[in-house]
């Protein structure tokens, strides 16, 4: 159950009454509310006097919910999306930051074309610890110097607790990966930024865990949430997951979350990254992640799945044919 608070709610009170309920207390820019589990289906007598409205659910996807708010937007900076504002950010760079001749082609492209983020990972939750493991803090400085060069947005994700911090004080929008998105310590922490957030769903988790995800850092006090469908594991093996686009259509019909699609790491290979972008766009969804790399074959990590620029030039045309169809913006 999420309670709006009454202006004059005297808020000491109110916790002491909440407290052994698990609920959460969450200051947003319309006043304070108050969250409690799904379970909660009547308001507390000792709440009424405090309460000004309230809303009931049937799960713990509750600030995240459509019977809460019908779509949330975020302010990317450069453009804003949400539900029903026909945006769309298209999003590209490689993997990792590899060096800085290596990320400033990626900028000089997102520019060239008119785009406006950058990605790329500095802090790299690889397969296996014998591999490239990023170029940790010297990726992020060379993420800050691209920013200030070409005036892209920076996107970048944070391994784990410990360089959090680091990543938000550098990013303009904090990813959070999709082995991440279990790790309490990110969690917690981007509730406390008002940075954007973007959570890419675990390739085993649930539309249900993924969103309740998101949950954690919307009760912790960031609107400014955005989740990313990147590919779950299935029986299948010829393609590295598989893109979830039912998932995707439920994420847009039950939450109130922008919905950003990502089919490089889904499928794993290049040869079908125009196809499933294609699909994505016509989905009409907030954005599009997609890995580029001015020499795919040479790439430190995800090499197979990465489109050389010149590929990556060619799908924007479509992908910008397909937008026009649908009156969205590209930006
Ligand atoms: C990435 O975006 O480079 C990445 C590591 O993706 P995921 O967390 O979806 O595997
Ligand atoms: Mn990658």
């Amino acid at each position: 159950m999420i309670i709006h608070l009454k202006e004059t709610a005297d808020q000491a009170k109110v916790q002491a009454i909440v407290e052994d309920l698990y609920a959460i207390i969450v200051t947003t820019g319309e006043g304070s509310i108050v969250v409690t589990p799904s379970s909660v289906k009547a308001l507390p007598e000792a709440l009424e006097e405090y309460a000004d409205k309230y809303f009931v659910f049937d799960s713990d996807i509750q600030l995240s919910s459509v019977d809460y708010i019908e779509g949330r937007e975020v302010d990317l900076g450069p453009g804003t999306v949400g539900r029903g504002l026909l945006n769309t950010a298209v999003i590209t760079g490689p993997c990792s930051v590899e060096s800085r001749e290596q990320i400033e082609q990626a900028a000089i492209l997102v520019k060239e074309l008119g785009l406006s983020i950058l990605r790329a990972g500095s802090f790299k939750p690889r397969t296996s610890p014998y591999t490239f493991q990023g170029l940790a803090g010297e990726g992020l400085e060379l993420l800050d110097e691209m920013r200030s060069k070409y005036g892209v947005q920076i996107i970048t994700e944070a391994r784990d607790a410990t360089h959090i911090d680091d990543v938000i004080a550098t990013a303009d929008i904090v990813q959070v990966g999709a082995k991440a998105m279990y790790d309490h310590g990110i969690l917690r922490r981007c509730g406390k930024t008002s940075k954007p957030v973007l959570i890419k769903r675990g390739f085993g988790t649930t539309l249900q865990e993924f969103v309740q995800a998101a949950e954690f850092v919307l009760a912790g006090g960031n609107p400014n949430v955005i989740l990313c469908e990147r590919g779950i594991r299935t029986f299948e093996t010829k393609t590295r997951f598989t893109l979830d686009l039912c998932g995707a259509a439920w994420l847009k019909e039950n939450t109130n979350l922008p919905v950003i699609l990502d089919p490089s790491h889904a499928i794993g290979f290049a040869y079908g990254v125009p196809d499933l972008a294609r699909a994505c766009m016509a989905m009409g969804v907030e954005g599009l992640l997609i890995e580029v790399h001015p020499d795919p074959s040479s790439a430190k990590s995800d090499a197979a799945q990465q489109l050389n620029h010149q590929e990556f030039r060619t799908l924007l045309n479509s992908l910008k044919d397909i937008a026009k169809a649908l009156n969205r913006k590209i930006f």
